[in-house]
């Protein structure tokens, strides 16, 4: 797009999730470029040049787009198994079959992941893939080309693991890297795909996959390889009891004292789930503002248990929303999350004080920029950030009996997405990709889903 055309939307309601929480119940939004001109209360000023378009938003609410901080693309061709497992027995029945994988799975597992969090909204979406089969083909470079292909923004974690079941770890010998071939691997990843620029659509981050899975070693020297490039850190952590028990026999000490001591707290790194966390860990997280990516399907699906968001929102402690895999969050959608992460948040401790609607909002946008790392960039509507913003469909059955309509979207039932746009340029239109075949995507999944079955002898 022409960096002074204009985009004029008008007569919504506007969530900016700012932080002052700013909202309009009728305004409007100009896009020029990749960027956000103007918004305000009202109409759009007169006189502005160079108007394309002018959408006439009526009913809808306007929020900045949903961000997903974590993700397991290839999961898509392995949903609906080990259904009443926890998270270790689960791991242990997929990990032979992921082991399988290969690069059209890869891509059209990615395809379908991002069909589904694009349509809901998503506007900026990760994928934390760590399973490299030898001669699987070029795992990373699919992942980004079905991005780029959605239209959406994106961070690829550069995932691995080289702690198996002969080192004491989890995973299969045969599924797992080398310590060396994993750090030149994922160098060479960033080094090919990591743009730092502002409006950058695809960024790399270095994101060994757990404790668990994972040598010390590889947790040192990867967060030594991306403070040197200058990248991001990304992994798994405090996820069940059985890992904390885990790292205090290998380790002698809980999930978070040993990230620390391997270099894994900081401003740059943000982790999954840290559902088990006590006081101390909370107070770590904020002292080295280390972000958390809460998935509240995800722990619920797997019987983890409840992450004390409210707590660690006090305490300072950015927090965002994933989806996670797919294998242990079926439906793959973030629009869901928000409701989720309110109700599940609420069988906690805070009881209904835990999350209200704007929180749950500002998790899965302005929360989910921050722990990305890209705060200043995208995850609130503000003159001079990047048009990334979604138009939800909040008058018709669904939703038009509830006057507030952050409590709409939120508490709701799913809303329909009339219109998202990212960097300026929309990608979905009335609910449908504009970019990409969903009906061709949902062929090339089934059946890469039945090839996997077929070689993982399913
Ligand atoms: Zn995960």
């Amino acid at each position: 797009m022409a960096a002074d055309r204009r985009i004029v939307i008008e007569n919504c309601s506007i969530a900016t999730v700012d932080a002052h929480d700013t909202e309009y119940a009728d305004g409007y939004v100009v896009i020029v470029g990749n960027r956000v001109e103007s918004l305000g209360a009202g109409r759009a000023p007169e006189g502005l040049e160079n108007v394309v378009r002018r959408i006439d938003a009526t009913g809808h609410l306007v929020t900045p787009g949903l961000v997903n901080t974590h993700h397991h693309y290839y999961q898509w061709i392995t949903r609906g198994l080990a259904t009443d497992h926890n998270l270790f027995n689960w791991l242990v029945a997929l990990y032979p079959t992921w082991a399988r994988i290969d690069e059209p799975m890869v891509y059209a597992a990615a395809q379908g992941s991002l069909a589904m969090m694009a349509r809901g909204g998503v506007t900026t979406a990760m994928d934390h893939h760590y399973v490299f089969p030898r001669d699987s083909g070029d795992l990373s470079g699919a992942i980004i080309r079905a991005a780029r292909e959605t239209g959406v923004r994106f961070t690829l974690a550069r995932g691995s693991m080289d702690r198996s079941e002969k080192d004491g770890g989890l995973p299969p010998d045969f599924a797992v890297e080398t310590l060396e071939g994993a750090l030149t691997a994922t160098e060479a990843t960033v080094k090919e795909h990591h743009d730092p620029s502002f409006d950058a659509m695809t960024q790399v981050a270095v994101a060994p996959c757990s404790p668990f899975s994972v040598s010390t070693e590889l947790l040192r020297e990867g967060a030594e390889l991306a403070r040197r490039l200058g990248v991001r850190l990304h992994t798994h952590g405090s996820e069940t009891v059985e890992e904390e028990q885990f790292c205090k026999e290998l380790f002698g000490m809980g999930p978070t004292d040993y990230f620390e001591s391997t270099g894994w707290l900081g401003e740059d790194v943000w982790m999954a789930h840290c559902v088990h966390m006590n006081d101390s860990d909370i107070a770590a997280f904020a002292r080295t503002k280390t972000g958390v990516a809460h998935c509240p399907s995800s722990n619920a699906r797997l019987a983890a248990g409840i992450a004390r968001v409210p707590d660690m929102l006090a305490a300072g402690v950015p927090v965002g929303l994933g989806v996670d895999g797919t294998a242990s969050n079926e439906s793959g959608e973030l629009h869901t999350e928000l409701r989720n992460a309110l109700l599940i948040n609420r069988l906690g401790a805070h009881k209904e004080a835990a999350l209200n609607a704007r929180q749950a909002l500002r998790l899965g946008t302005y929360g989910g920029a921050q722990v990305l790392g890209r705060a200043s960039q995208i995850g609130s509507l503000e003159p001079g950030k990047l048009a990334d913003l979604v138009l939800w469909k909040l008058d018709t059955l669904a939703h038009a009996s509830i006057a507030d309509p952050v409590t709409a979207l939120v508490f709701g039932a799913a809303a329909p997405v009339t219109a998202s746009f990212v960097n300026g340029r929309q990608i979905v239109e009335a609910g449908r990709l504009l970019h990409v075949d969903e009906d061709a995507i949902a062929r090339a999944t089934r059946a890469e889903a039945q090839r996997l079955a077929q070689l993982a002898g399913r």
